[in-house]
């Protein structure tokens, strides 16, 4: 199957490891020109290097605190200047610390929502108008599965990301009309630095091994195992591509069959 995403503009947020990574990486493979950002300049410019020798494609890297609406809009004036437009977001960003409602004040869940919430709103708003104005656009907002069942122990997670689903599903609605799709993907345990620290806060609080902590997670996901990041940005891809033309609003889970619902 032909993608349709050769010599197309893509912006992938927080991608100089794990999940966004491994996505620039999927959208470079398929030929896609490419801006990634995250904060760390080292690891960035790491990132973009290997990426453009690997896959001969046009990526540029910028830094750039997701959080901060100045910082994404000097990131948009960056990408808009070097491209002039773009065609394909997806909005991701760090994940807030671990732990229970009596381990967080109040103002926490506000820095939750700045890293999870707020960072996707800027970025949409940064870029839309591209999207609008070419007639055609394609966004998906990393969240987790944490949105259709809230997980013990990541009580930020579970509340910061689930106005990330509402923004985007009200978001389709409004911009179906000019051909542009706005998605959810909720990744379930997927093998990258955040899941290994995870793993050692779970390891600490309940006084097991890594190991161990990795198997009482491992045996309430039907698939057996942990997620490789690839299989979590091929469905990325998909979503990003002119095939996924029908999809609208939809918020797909990739969990190896984590969480319990039906819908
Ligand atoms: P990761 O391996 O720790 O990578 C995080 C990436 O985001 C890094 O490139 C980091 O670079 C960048 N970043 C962090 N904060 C940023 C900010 N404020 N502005 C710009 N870039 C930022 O984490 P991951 O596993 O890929 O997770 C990505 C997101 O998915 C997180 O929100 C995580 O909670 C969520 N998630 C992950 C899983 C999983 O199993 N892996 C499951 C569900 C949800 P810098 O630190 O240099 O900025």
């Amino acid at each position: 199957m032909d993608l349709g995403i050769k010599g197309k503009v893509a912006v992938v947020a927080a991608a100089s490891k794990g999940l966004g990574k491994e996505v620039a990486i999927s959208l470079a493979r398929e030929g896609a020109n490419l801006v990634i950002c995250a904060r760390g300049e080292e690891e960035l410019k790491k990132t973009e290097g290997e990426i453009r020798d690997r896959f001969k494609v046009k990526i540029l890297s910028f830094v750039c605190d997701v959080t901060k609406r100045e910082d994404v809009e000097k990131f948009k004036d960056f990408v808009i200047d070097e491209f002039k437009t773009v065609h394909m977001l997806f909005t991701n960003a760090g994940g807030p610390p671990p732990g229970g409602f009596f381990d967080f004040e109040p103002e926490d869940y506000l820095k939750a929502i700045n890293l999870n919430l707020m960072s996707a709103i800027y970025l949409t708003y940064a870029f839309i108008p591209y999207m609008k104005e070419q007639r055609y656009g394609r966004i998906v907002a990393s969240t987790s599965i944490t949105v259709k069942q809230p997980i013990k122990n990541l009580i930020l997670s579970n509340v910061s990301r689930t106005g990330v689903v509402s923004f985007i599903k009200s978001l389709s609605n409004e911009v179906a009309p000019y051909n542009i799709t706005a998605n959810c993907v909720a990744p379930g345990y997927t093998m990258t630095d955040r899941v290994r620290k995870l793993m050692e806060d779970k390891a600490k609080r309940e006084n097991i091994s890594v190991d161990e902590a990795l198997k009482t997670i491992t045996k309430d996901i039907p698939m057996g195992r942990i997620g490789d990041p690839s299989e979590f940005a091929d469905v990325v891809t998909f979503l990003l591509s002119e095939r996924a033309s029908y999809i609208t609003g939809a918020t797909i889970q990739i969990d190896g069959g984590y969480y319990r619902g039906l819908m």
